[in-house]
């Protein structure tokens, strides 16, 4: 069942997470419940700093036939500095990307592009050097 937190357009572009004041531990996609602390749960929403490391990565290289033009594209696991893993579009050159690369969260927005449900509500990520 989807959180309510996620029919909310404002959380298109925002990273918006929720954190649990009773334990610390942050939660991205947003959770109505702490899973260590339940019936403790001490819910907040946040916005996360967009900031993290690639965990893993994938080059995808099949587009679909009417974007045969459009170079191939990464698809990262991230792992933001608050804690959570999150999957999403990795902005670079297929050969640049490594493992442990510190990434930030890209502010362009990007439409509707994220309809094939891969990447989270348009976020976008690119190297933070
Ligand atoms: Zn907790």
């Amino acid at each position: 069942m989807l959180p309510r937190f996620w029919r909310k357009i404002k959380y298109r572009y925002d990273l918006v997470g929720t954190r649990c004041e009773n334990c610390g531990n942050y939660y991205y996609p947003p959770r109505n419940l702490c899973p260590v602390c339940r019936r403790k749960s001490e819910i907040k929403e946040v916005k996360l700093s967009g900031k993290g490391e690639v965990v893993s990565y994938t080059v995808v290289h099949d587009a679909p036939e009417d974007l045969k033009a459009q170079k191939p594209y990464i698809i990262a696991l991230i792992k933001l500095e608050e804690g959570p893993l999150i999957t999403a579009q990795l902005v670079c050159e297929p050969d640049e990307v490594k493992i442990g690369m510190k990434v930030r969260k890209a502010f362009r927005k990007y439409g509707e592009e994220s309809e094939a449900g891969i990447i989270y509500y348009g976020t976008k990520f690119v190297p933070d050097e």
